[in-house]
């Protein structure tokens, strides 16, 4: 299954037959044609519509995860010169669906399937195997894998890049891509409604239009992904596989009849939304952040089970569109691993805006009602139910790493199914790395991005860079949203650390009150005997962006006293960040929360 940039050479023959499967991440599987569309692909500059017709999932599918299926055109089939009926002869078993059941999604041109053909992984299998050898093998085109592929394509090494699902993975498609572009969304109704706050008068009622919401997201999405898989497909030396790869021995992947083998081998095959074995959970319908984003319509009373990163920015975005909204936290506070002044604050924030919170959930169970789900909790405060029209799992996340055949190559994982690797993101297994998130050594995009930086530099730059240099750096994008870096003071403190604490809240920063957004505060720990920064956290405004001066002298491995001495741009948040490292005093004269 070659693309037409393949260099030739070194990966064999083209196989001009179409190869039908389907790729089962998360839980809305896509359906590609992976000849049709590495012959068929049209330049970048061809209209969409062009596009989608060879590559439009079948939404009668999404349900299914065991079949493969496919959709084309008799158009297309013509031009490959292999008519519909010798592959329906070829496929046995395969079954002919109603075409008008198949819906091109997101073309504007008119639809052009005309055959849907569902067949067995067994009798894709049957044909006959290709070999392709190459100098390296990339499995995920996410947030590592296309960086790398360009790094090593342009050093001249022949590249095979896999990807099963949809190019630049969970950030781009069912990530932070989507969601901030919901986050402006409702950002754009809180204010509306707060209009007349400023002196704005918008008339008597602000309502969100869901579908043009839904509209906004998916253009924005769709950009960034069309943009990255042109860029992608035109790469010299690199050769793209559509489907599920799987590693058959330590330099082999398999991808449907094509075995790739390669003495490099890069996993970057990210993770996917964690399902608990909750009481009642396969009694019913639930949403992940995956189904949740192809909604059209307002939940009723949309019941978000995980207090952390991922459910709070949803409750947050759902709240603001209009929704009831519930969280549901098995813990005593949200987002547990930051400071309890940083849990309390999000808290008081969501709160204010009219979201329920329920935390100690300790036995939570569901039970169908109707069109609805019974969410059983058991908490502190209030009923000991809660009847919600959609529930959100949002607890944490899993690795991709069960159905990669890495016990084959010997890659060890650990007891949660993340990748070992050490300080440069080798495996156990030589000639095997694995990037982003499936090494559990981070869990975001920056991350995993850094992840291709260090490979790429100790392969290819002889320069040394290491996991252990990355000083932890993250935010939670509520509004206002959560900047942080380094350690806690709970974590600091359980290092042994002596400390001066900085904190100010957002009501004394002027920038906030101007723009009438002064929720929140400002933390900073300093490490008493090396002046240098531990950690900070900005709960703010802006906090999102200010937080990254601290950041860079931490990087700088400065003394507190470089950024305390610099003159920070009036009226902005950063420019009380050197002011908060002027009044350093101790947890206690402070008053902070953070017991070890
Ligand atoms: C709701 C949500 C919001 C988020 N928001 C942010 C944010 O604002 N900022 C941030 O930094 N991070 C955010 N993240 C986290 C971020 O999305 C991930 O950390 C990032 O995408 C990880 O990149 P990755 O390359 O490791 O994996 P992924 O992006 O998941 O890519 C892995 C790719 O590998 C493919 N793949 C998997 N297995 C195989 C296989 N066997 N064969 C072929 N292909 C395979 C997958 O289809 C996928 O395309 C968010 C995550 C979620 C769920």
């Amino acid at each position: 299954m070659n693309a037409p940039n393949d260099p030739g050479g070194k990966s064999g023959q083209p196989d001009s037959r179409p190869s039908i499967f389907t790729s089962g991440e998360g839980d809305t599987p896509a359906v590609h044609i992976t000849v049709l569309r590495s012959i068929l692909l049209p330049p970048a500059t061809a209209p969409r519509s062009s596009m989608c017709s060879t590559i439009a999932p079948v939404t009668t599918f999404t349900q299914s995860f065991t079949r493969r299926a496919a959709a084309f055109s008799a158009k297309d089939s013509a031009k490959l010169g292999y008519p519909l009926a010798a592959l329906e002869q070829e496929n046995r078993r395969v079954r002919r669906v109603d075409p008008s059941k198949v819906r091109a999604q997101g073309c504007r041109g008119p639809k052009v399937a005309v055959g849907v053909y569902v067949g067995t992984l067994a009798e894709n299998n049957r044909r006959q195997t290709m070999i392709h050898k190459f100098d390296a093998i990339i499995v995920g085109a996410g947030q590592a894998g296309p960086g790398l592929a360009g790094r090593l394509a342009e050093a001249g090494m022949t590249v095979a890049l896999v990807e099963r699902k949809l190019f630049g993975g969970t950030c781009v498609n069912t990530g932070c891509t989507p969601t901030k572009t919901l986050v402006a969304s409702a950002y754009a109704a809180y204010l509306a409604r707060r209009a007349g706050d400023y002196g704005v008068s918008l008339g008597s009622t602000v309502t969100v239009d869901m579908k043009k919401v839904k509209v906004r997201q998916d253009t924005v999405v769709r950009n960034s992904r069309e943009g990255l898989e042109a860029w992608l497909t035109s790469l010299r030396n690199c050769t793209i596989y559509r489907g599920h790869a799987r590693l058959e021995s330590a330099s082999q992947v398999r991808v449907g009849n094509d075995l790739l083998t390669a003495e490099r081998i890069f996993l970057n095959v990210g993770g996917r939304a964690n399902v608990p074995d909750l009481p009642g959970i396969d009694q019913v319908t639930y949403l992940t952040n995956s189904s949740l984003l192809q909604l059209q319509i307002l939940p009723r009373h949309l019941v978000i089970v995980g207090g952390s990163y991922v459910g709070l920015e949803f409750a947050q975005i759902y709240r603001r569109f209009g929704s009831e909204v519930t969280v549901v936290e098995m813990a005593d506070r949200l987002v547990k691993r930051e400071d309890p002044e940083v849990s309390a604050g999000a808290q008081e924030i969501l709160e204010a805006e009219g979201i329920q919170i329920r935390l100690d959930a300790e036995c939570v169970r569901f039970a169908a009602s109707g069109q609805d789900v019974r969410v059983y909790v058991n908490c502190r405060d209030g009923e000991p139910e809660i009847l919600g029209s959609h529930v959100l799992l949002a607890v944490g996340r899993r690795p991709n790493t069960d159905d990669l055949g890495l016990e084959t190559a010997g890659v060890e994982i650990d007891e949660r199914g993340y990748i070992v690797v050490d300080d440069e993101l080798r495996t156990s297994a030589p000639g095997i790395w694995a990037l982003g998130d499936c090494n559990g050594k981070g869990a975001f995009t920056h991350t995993a991005y850094n992840d291709f930086e260090i490979v790429a530099a100790n392969l290819l730059d002889q320069d040394r860079r290491r996991v252990s240099d990355r000083i932890p750096a993250y935010a939670l994008f509520t509004d206002p949203p959560l900047g942080r870096v380094g350690l806690t003071e709970v974590e600091a403190k359980a290092a042994g650390k002596r400390l001066l604490v900085g904190f100010r809240p957002m009501t004394e920063v002027r920038r906030a009150v101007e723009k009438g957004e002064t929720r929140g505060f400002m933390k900073i720990l300093v490490d008493a005997e090396s002046r240098l920064i531990l950690g900070a956290a900005i709960l703010g405004t802006g906090g999102d962006e200010a937080i990254h001066g601290i950041l860079d002298i931490m990087y700088a491995k400065a003394p507190y006293t470089t950024l305390q001495r610099a003159v920070h741009i009036h009226p902005t948040v950063s420019e009380l960040i050197p002011t908060m490292l002027g009044e350093l005093k101790s947890p206690a004269a402070v008053g902070t929360r953070a017991d070890v």
